[in-house]
């Protein structure tokens, strides 16, 4: 009797949406280390943002923390996918400890990047957000004072440049796909000669995520996401619907949604960051269906089929 008294919900769900291949294979190889070194493992820095992924291996027996020197020498420590400067693997090799390196395959491909851009003597503005830890990341590639940050448009006007300098770009990975592309032509304004990077460095995941977003936003009344606050990749995703003029909320759980956020809503959107696991888009659904009528609606834009080899120190 009860379910006929709910008033319907359509809710359509985004894909691809949550896990992309770099976070699968991070999670692996943690799992995959307490496995072969027997707990504890220890991690630097959260595998992934998402406290639902982290709470789940600490509890198989990984010691998450900040830095290094939290690591006794004689245990093993995975780096985050997020990616490390390089001061951090020489630490550990000088201290002759045992460690896997968990940064996305996609990461790695910008921090090579940068690497030959310096070698070509260019001076790199890298795009992305202060304090990230893939920003700390990739800036540890270079030597201090070869890449300078930019995050929006109006610090592009700023930089000491000028149209003679030797100069390149690069960019985070999971950056918003349009608010990039407006800091990259700023950046070619004003200058002319600055080298752009082979390929795009958003990654398949970032974009793939966005646009599903925007192909079902303006059908929406809200779009919930599923992420960490520290998300990168997820907070964009609500920037994108709300550009489209759909109210969106970043949520970590179903437990965060708050029942009159549904008060004359005939349509969600949900969708998931890259770090987030399948097991909270049905916890949504089952939380929505506490409450409404729910019918379920896939909007698919893409299909993923990207996986990751794991590092050969866990699979020879
Ligand atoms: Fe790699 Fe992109 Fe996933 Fe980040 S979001 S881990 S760069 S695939």
């Amino acid at each position: 009797r009860q379910s006929v008294d709910k008033l319907p919900l359509t809710v359509l769900i985004a894909a691809p949406r949550g896990f992309c291949a770099g976070v699968d294979r991070a999670i692996d190889i943690v799992e995959k280390a307490i496995e072969r070194f027997g707990a504890p493992v220890y991690v630097r820095h959260e595998i992934v943002h998402n406290r639902y992924v982290v709470d789940g291996l600490r509890e198989k027996g990984a010691i998450f923390v900040e830095e290094l020197d939290e690591v006794p020498d004689d245990a093993p420590v995975v780096f985050s996918a997020h990616g490390v400067p390089k001061s951090v693997p020489a630490e550990a090799q000088r201290r002759e400890m045992i460690y896997l390196d968990a940064t996305c395959p996609l990461v790695s491909k910008v921090h090579r990047q940068a690497e030959r851009q310096i070698e070509k003597g260019q001076h790199i503005i890298f795009i992305g957000h202060e304090g990230h830890p893939e920003v700390i990341g990739t800036m540890g590639q270079v030597p201090d004072g070869r890449m300078t940050l930019v995050e929006t448009v109006e610090d592009v006007a700023k930089l000491p440049f000028t149209s003679q300098d030797n100069l390149s770009f690069l960019t985070q990975t999971t950056l918003s796909v349009d608010d990039t592309a407006e800091i990259v032509v700023a950046l070619q304004t004003r200058y002319p000669q600055i080298v752009a990077p082979k390929a795009e460095d958003i990654c398949y995941a970032t974009s793939n995520r966005q646009e599903a977003v925007k192909a079902m936003a303006a059908s929406c009344d809200l779009v919930l996401v599923i992420g960490a606050t520290n998300s990168s990749n997820s907070l964009r995703l609500v920037e994108v619907a709300e550009r489209l003029g759909t109210d969106s909320r970043l949520i970590q759980r179903a437990s965060n949604i708050d029942p009159s956020w549904l008060d004359g809503v005939g349509t969600i959107g949900l969708t998931a960051g890259a770090s987030a696991p399948e097991v909270l888009v049905r916890e949504v659904i089952a939380k929505l269906s506490e409450w409404r009528a729910v019918r379920e609606e896939v909007i698919r834009t893409a299909e993923e089929k990207i996986v990751f080899k794991l590092p050969r120190e866990l699979t020879e």
